[in-house]
């Protein structure tokens, strides 16, 4: 049984499915303009280990993450750098989409981009224009927040405007202060736009999930994830527009959000200057060392992050993978380990799956137990565990190199060079490399 941590209730709910034959999931993806930082990894890799989750304990998962390629960060930089804008944004992305598989990310079903739902957003914007539920204000569209009456739910925020029922007018054009722009005319400093009803101009930023959320996955949906930062004002606002037009109170049933990242104990942020990149760390590290030290807190919990977070996921996953990679492992894309399943399924709580796959390791002994290992490893965590000796020493287990190098020079004494080559193979694909020399046989690493 899957449970999860709901923000809109602010409980641990047990998950129960629109149609369990179909789970729907939307998950906010990045902004493309810059090369992704751990803050973009984070969600990705959590929500990477509950799609998996939701793919093994159902038939049929659908899984959206949009690509917000609309932004004043990324026209700045195209006017920065003199190139143009798709230059941007197709960069970016793919340099996300680089920085994903070497993490051991799945592809996302659905991955749609905020420029190629433009047209949706109009009719979204229409919709609540006609419904009475947003008004234009000096050529912009602002969402009429008090139109919805559950304003807050997510966020638990209630404004002093709202608990006086009155109207507060907090600037020229707003209403309201939580009111928000769905629609802006096009900027003096960035001559970017689409034509509208309301002229030439672009869609406000929260507009577009709720538009390609409906879009590919429905009115109503199982699951809206992302980074606690984006609860208020992002999903705030996605759910009072998106319910406005439904009369639902939530769009989507379940709301689940990863925390954020601590660098030296203070919160990782652009501004401050203390961010750090996805490609930084995979200089010095693998992908599975960065995923897995990912996953050894709890998504809800913050990271605090360290170099010694890494170099103890390196440490871990080279001994697994040091004994692992001894037998003759037999890949199967279907198993996954019972108990790291019921651990996992307790809220993601991916530190207590790492418990059981501790003890799992412990009983490694033979090629099916360590291929039962593996498998859980590949399927439930996408821990390509035999990616994380890459670029730094292994984990040596010399007794064992040692016993096959005895074993290799009996084979020899015996004229069984087959034998001896299968052993030298063996070692080389753990990353042991034999030389024989007048006094014997010694080892190194590659
Ligand atoms: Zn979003």
């Amino acid at each position: 049984m899957l449970k999860l941590h709901n923000t809109l209730t602010n409980q641990l709910e047990e998950f129960k499915p629109i149609n369990p034959a179909h789970i729907t999931m939307y998950v906010c993806g990045p902004t493309v303009y810059d090369r992704p930082h751990i803050g973009n990894g984070r969600p990705a890799i959590v929500f990477d280990v509950l799609y998996r989750l939701l793919k093994h304990l159902y038939p049929k998962v659908t899984y959206a993450r949009n690509i917000t390629d609309i932004d004043d960060k990324i026209y700045k930089k195209s006017v920065d750098l003199g190139v143009s804008i798709e230059d941007v944004t197709s960069k970016a992305t793919e340099h996300y989409h680089r920085n994903l598989e070497q993490l051991g990310i799945m592809h996302v079903d659905v991955e749609p981009k905020a420029t190629e739902n433009i047209a949706g957003m109009i009719e979204m914007i229409s919709a609540l224009l006609d419904a009475g539920k947003a008004y234009i204000s000096n050529n912009h569209v602002y969402f009429d927040s008090s139109s919805y009456e559950h304003y807050g739910i997510l966020s638990n925020k209630k404004t002093e405007d709202q608990q006086a029922g009155a109207r507060v007018a907090v600037s020229d054009d707003k209403e309201s202060q939580n009111d928000f722009v769905l629609w802006k005319p096009i900027s003096d400093d960035f001559n970017i736009g689409w034509d509208s009803p309301w002229g030439v101009g672009r869609p406000g930023w929260h507009i577009e999930c709720s538009v390609m959320s409906k879009r590919f996955l429905g009115d109503q949906i199982d699951i809206h994830g992302g980074g606690s930062d984006l609860i208020f004002p992002h999903h705030e606002n996605e759910n009072a527009q998106s319910c406005a037009i439904s009369g639902k109170k939530s769009f989507a049933n379940y709301w689940v959000h990863n925390g954020h990242i601590n660098m030296s104990g203070e919160k990782m942020s652009k501004s401050i200057g203390n961010t750090i990149y996805l490609d930084d760390l995979m200089d010095k590290y693998s992908g599975p060392d960065v995923k897995f030290a990912v996953l050894s807190t709890h998504y809800a919990s913050p990271i605090n992050w360290s170099d010694a977070l890494l170099q103890n996921a390196h440490n871990v996953l080279a001994k697994w993978w040091g004994r692992v990679s001894r037998y003759d492992l037999c890949v199967d894309s279907g198993y996954v380990d019972q108990e790291v399943v019921e651990a996992l399924a307790n809220d993601i709580n991916s530190p207590g799956a790492f418990t059981v796959m501790h003890k799992l390791f412990n009983d490694v002994s033979d090629a099916s137990s360590a291929s039962r290992f593996y498998n859980t490893c590949i399927n439930l965590f996408g821990l390509e565990i035999d990616k994380c000796v890459k670029q730094s020493t292994i984990d040596v287990d010399e007794a064992w190199v040692d016993d096959m190098i005895s074993r290799r020079n009996k084979a020899k004494l015996d004229k069984d060079y087959a034998t001896a080559d299968a052993i030298r193979k063996q070692l080389s694909d753990s990353g042991i490399v034999l030389e024989d020399g007048i006094e014997g046989t010694t080892w190194s690493v590659k």
